[in-house]
């Protein structure tokens, strides 16, 4: 998701106490940034956040964190934080290049992936953040029971991810090629910016859960 670049959002997401500047000062310290010992799950490539928001009122004993490489995009999920003031959500704008610097191993209990982007070509493949290369990252910060749920409406991404799982020690656990008409998966699903929109206009949707 590329916004045109809004000036100052930069600035504006730092001034945010719902953003976290510097995430890497807080490895090994999340319970401290939200004061309590509840699990912490993330999405990467949280766009404009509504899903991780709606998740999060949902579930107030859960803390979300919200990863997203562009300040334009997440200036966005910081401006409808504020309005919400959910407790338990935070914000980092970062490349997930870097997880395994803000998180320590069994930090985190689930990650969410959404509509990530596909980069096509495959000489970028494994800049796919379904790729084996984010998985052995994702390996070193996620519990060790703890799950990924990924969806998807690109079915040549979902096929990559689906081949990526071996390579990288991981198997599925769950797998649907229609999520919104599998009774099973589909129950309790929120819909993300972009599932509303690729749903509308009549594209399947894509999920798996996966574990080591
Ligand atoms: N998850 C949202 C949804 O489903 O509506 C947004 C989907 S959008 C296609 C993908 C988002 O992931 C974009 O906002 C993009 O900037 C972000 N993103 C892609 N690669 C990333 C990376 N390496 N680190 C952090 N964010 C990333």
């Amino acid at each position: 998701m590329r916004l045109r670049n809004v000036a100052g959002s930069r600035e504006r997401i730092a001034e945010s106490p719902f953003t976290i500047d510097n995430p890497e000062e807080h490895k090994g310290k999340w319970k401290e940034v939200f004061g309590n010992d509840n699990p912490v799950r993330i999405e990467v490539g949280t766009g404009k956040g509504r899903f991780i928001m709606d998740l999060a009122e949902a579930n107030p004993d859960i803390n979300y964190v919200g990863i997203e490489k562009y300040s334009s995009v997440l200036l966005r999920a910081v401006q409808k934080q504020t309005e919400r003031e959910l407790t338990n959500v935070r914000f980092i704008r970062m490349e997930a290049e870097i997880i395994t610097e803000v998180f320590e191993k069994d930090e985190v209990d689930r990650i969410y992936l959404n509509f990530s982007d596909p980069w096509p070509k495959e000489r970028h493949a494994q800049r796919r953040l379904t790729s084996s290369t984010f998985l052995r990252r994702y390996d070193q910060i996620l519990k060790e029971d703890g799950q990924l749920e990924f969806k998807t409406d690109n079915r040549d991404l979902f096929d990559f991810s689906l081949m990526e799982l071996n390579t990288a020690g991981w198997h599925a656990e769950a797998v649907t090629y229609d999520l919104h008409n599998d009774a099973v998966m589909n129950e309790g699903n929120i819909m993300t910016e972009y599932e509303e929109k690729f749903s509308a206009k009549g594209n399947p949707i894509f999920k798996y859960i996966i574990k080591r």
